[in-house]
């Protein structure tokens, strides 16, 4: 398999928190059927602002390691980008990197409670300069869980996603589980990878989520989101995706209604 978001380079984000950890990390991931991993470390301005050449060259150091201890896993190089205004032009510039540098595909990460009304544009801008947009983890994010045709029509447009094994086993309640669910059966998922930030937060195995995926929605789906869709991006190769299908809001739960009126948000 194929870990297409991860957070195990050390010493640049919230992720690993130093070489040993890293290590750890990489053995965690072979044991589980892992053999690459693209290396995304938070981008997000103001807080952590990695760019491109500095990614690109802890990931060198990073597979050196793991070669020296002949640890049979690839890393690659990429990020998760916050959504800014500035992507675009940032990445254009190549301050910013894309997954495996190959300039054609941008994790994005959306705030975690709201959806900024303008996203279309910016997502446009990118398809314009040949990048495909990924969305990383929209399951956990609040906005969509109450309006999820905003996800359907990005998804129409082209943009991809990207959610979380540790969301379908349930590891974020219930509720994000169901979303998950909902997200696979609509055909809007594109890749499923560990989000992992250390060898206990979010370990970076998939074996688990991608035998989830095969009972609910066959053997050969469950290939596409684990191997085959997350191969040809690594490769900056197009993928094929079935035509998402409309999803309607669910009901939501108490909890979701009580933390949007703490906030006073509301995105219908
Ligand atoms: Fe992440």
């Amino acid at each position: 398999m194929i870990d297409l978001h991860n957070h195990m380079l050390p010493f640049l984000d919230d992720g690993a928190s130093d070489w040993e950890s890293s290590i750890q990390m990489a053995h965690i991931a072979v044991d589980d059927g892992i053999r690459a991993v693209v290396c995304t470390p938070h981008w997000v301005q103001g807080c952590y602002e990695n760019s491109r050449a500095v990614i690109l060259d802890a990931v060198e150091r990073l597979q050196k390691r793991l070669d020296e201890r002949s640890i049979p896993l690839k890393v690659y190089p990429g990020a998760e980008l916050h959504l800014d205004f500035d992507l675009p032009q940032r990445l254009a510039d190549g301050q910013l990197a894309t997954l495996n540098d190959t300039g054609r595909y941008a994790l994005i990460e959306l705030p975690v409670d709201i959806v900024p009304f303008n996203l279309k544009t910016l997502f446009w801008e990118l398809i314009a300069l040949n990048i495909t947009p990924i969305l990383s983890h929209p399951e956990r994010n609040l906005a969509l869980t109450r309006n999820p045709m905003r996800l359907f029509h990005w998804v129409e447009m082209g943009v991809l996603t990207q959610v979380t094994g540790a969301s379908l086993m349930g590891r974020f309640g219930p509720q994000i589980q169901k979303f998950t669910i909902d997200l696979l059966e609509h055909d809007l998922v594109h890749v499923i990878a560990s989000d992992a930030h250390s060898p206990k937060m979010r370990a970076p195995r998939l074996a688990s989520a991608r035998k989830e995926v095969s009972r609910l929605m066959g053997a050969s789906t469950a290939k596409e989101l684990f191997i085959t869709n997350p191969r040809a991006i690594l490769s900056g190769n197009s993928i094929t995706t079935r035509p998402p299908r409309p999803l309607e809001p669910g009901r939501e739960s108490s909890t979701i209604r009580k933390i949007f009126s703490i906030f006073g948000l509301d995105s219908r």
